[in-house]
């Protein structure tokens, strides 16, 4: 599907199917002699056959078009290997460059130190196995390498009637980098913000605290001066004051919430999760698919983190297993 937002610029819905995320918004924009695409979809036939359905019917050529990619998931990243021609020009920060640079380990092993992490963390064996097997990020990455050109805070893409100054919004991924057009105040936000779902705020090796970073980088667009946000999924947004203090607020839930878990003793990440909130159409946490316990085992872990940094929870290993605890603070009780 294809919907034209402004002169020279549209957005392509392209289906992700069994996700609950149902599609991504790729964006695309025709210049003067090049075109750009702003994120792909993933490395998946599905992906592909809608992304060049939409591309024939706009008559994009592949060896003038550039690329502009948000993040390193694969609904954003996934497709770039069969899109990106000898002629393009991939954008991407370098920030996120340099973390899927410094993954170069094989695969199998990335897979099987993340699984002893999340064995630690309290995931059954089993499940994990499934969790894994379907997890995107290992099924529908891109196919091959793709050279990028790295982009920091403050660069601009100039494309048509367009000048976008990138700005780096680190939280959802390491290196999440975010499109403003101030003169026509747009926002391409890729999933820093969004509407109707909330974005999966994960634990990562090479952020400390990303919810923190999360947090701080929502403040960062706030003040900015935005009609209209282009984000990576679901609907536009108009009001992004509106939705941020939102975002924020639904955090502070799920903090104050593991907090209450807590208050029951001593447990693993994987028995904090089921007292979350989750934005899922599923009844209970058992319902959960596994690679959906995935990502809210990872999202647990990162309110985890955040609380650890300030102070109210304690972490200690007992058996190989990671175990949680609120600190105490002498003669007043809980800490919160
Ligand atoms: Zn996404």
């Amino acid at each position: 599907m294809i919907e034209k937002i402004f002169d020279d610029l549209y957005r392509l819905e392209i289906p992700l199917p069994r996700s609950p995320l149902k599609a991504l918004n790729s964006y695309l924009i025709r210049g003067e002699d090049r075109f750009l695409i702003i994120d792909t979809g993933m490395n998946r036939e599905t992906c592909l056959k809608a992304m060049r359905s939409c591309l024939q019917e706009l008559n994009v050529d592949l060896n003038k078009t550039d690329f502009f990619i948000t993040h390193l998931h694969a609904d954003h990243l996934g497709l770039i290997g069969h899109l990106a021609t000898d002629t393009s020009k991939v954008y991407f920060s370098r920030a996120e460059a340099r973390v899927i640079s410094g993954n170069e380990k094989p695969s199998a092993e990335r897979r099987a130190e993340g699984m002893k992490f999340y064995i630690a963390c309290g995931f059954p064996e089993e499940e994990l196995k499934t969790a894994v097997e379907n997890h995107p990020g290992f099924r529908y990455s891109p196919q091959r390498k793709v050279d990028f050109t790295q982009l920091q805070e403050g660069d601009t893409i100039t494309i048509g009637g367009y000048a976008f100054s990138c700005i780096d919004t680190p939280g959802h991924s390491p290196g999440h980098m975010c499109l403003y057009e101030p003169r026509k105040k747009l926002f391409i936000s890729g999933d820093h913000i969004l509407i109707d779902i909330t974005p999966n705020i994960t634990n990562w090796a090479d952020l400390d605290n990303s919810l923190k970073s999360y947090l701080t980088n929502l403040m960062k667009v706030y003040d900015l001066e935005i009609d209209l946000v282009l984000p990576g999924h679901r609907n536009l947004i108009r009001d992004h004051r509106k939705r941020i203090d939102e975002l924020q607020e639904h955090h502070r839930d799920r903090l104050a919430e593991v907090l209450v878990a807590l208050k029951e003793g001593e447990k693993t990440a994987w028995q904090i999760a089921p007292h979350i909130t989750w934005d899922i159409d599923f009844r209970s946490w058992e319902d959960f698919p596994p690679v959906q316990k995935w990502f809210a085992l990872g999202e647990t872990l990162a309110h985890i983190d955040y609380l650890k940094a300030e102070g109210k929870i304690n972490k200690r290993e007992e058996k190989g297993r990671f175990l949680f605890s609120l600190v105490k603070l002498s003669g007043t009780g809980l800490a919160f």
